[in-house]
């Protein structure tokens, strides 16, 4: 079998580190999971799926490939589809909104003591999951972003440390303003022309919302004024 992944999971793949035994959690048609395989980056996953229609898209994928024998289908909500005795060292959790990801990680936080690295690619909200990780003393060791059909996705990836955030950075991710790559600069240039189009409906009497808008874009202005 020939794995094809879009451009936004073969990034979240380049995070994995060789040998790790993975959780995929949420894992639709486990495209990850086999594309990891097939690549000889790790030779143990357990791809784990909550709704019944993807589960059954996951375990006929695998059933379909080479390697039944290297990926375990489990019908799971968020991190109950692994245990300790699975020895797993690394969790991805793709495709989902920022707060999810986040209830996910609070709800099965017991079993991360042995996780070494967690990639995240949250859809939105992201600055909810860096909260999080900074609460649950995981450091974000790298960021990137990505454009694919028009969409920005951030992938961040995060090892137990403690790290300490400003408010600028769990919105914007610590790596990602430092590095302020061309996507990087797209995206919050998309976001503030869309902020600065809701402000224009909002009449003059509305002064808080407006205020708060106003900072918003502010804050965005500030930010890509520094990466000129
Ligand atoms: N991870 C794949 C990707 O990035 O392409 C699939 C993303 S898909 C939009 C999100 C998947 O997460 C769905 O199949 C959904 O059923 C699953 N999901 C949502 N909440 C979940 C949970 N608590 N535990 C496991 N899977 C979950």
């Amino acid at each position: 079998m020939n794995q094809k992944i879009s451009k936004r999971l073969e990034m979240v793949a380049q995070f994995v580190p060789q040998d790790a035994r993975l959780v995929d959690v949420g894992s639709d048609h486990a495209y990850l999971p086999l594309f990891l395989v097939e690549k000889g980056v790790i030779s143990y996953a357990i791809a784990g799926e909550v709704v019944q229609g993807p589960y059954q898209s996951a375990l006929q994928n695998v059933a379909d490939s080479r390697y039944k024998d290297r990926i375990e289908v489990r019908l799971a909500n968020g991190l109950a589809a692994f245990s300790e005795v699975d020895q797993m060292t690394t969790i991805t959790i793709a495709g989902m909104g920022g707060r999810l990801i986040a209830d996910i990680l609070e709800a099965g936080k017991d079993r991360l003591g042995q996780i070494e690295r967690l990639i995240l690619q949250p859809n939105n909200r992201e600055d909810d999951v860096r909260t999080w990780l900074e609460a649950h003393d995981f450091q974000l060791i790298a960021e990137s972003i990505l454009e694919e059909h028009g969409k920005f996705y951030e992938i961040l990836v995060a090892e137990q440390g403690k790290q300490s955030l400003t408010v600028q950075e769990k919105r914007f991710g610590p790596h990602l303003l430092k590095e302020t790559s061309p996507v990087f600069q797209k995206k919050w240039q998309k976001e503030a022309e869309k902020l600065q189009f809701a402000l224009a409906q909002i009449p003059e009497e509305r002064e808080l919302e407006r205020a708060r808008l106003q900072e918003k874009i502010q804050h965005i202005k500030e930010v890509l004024d520094v990466s000129k």
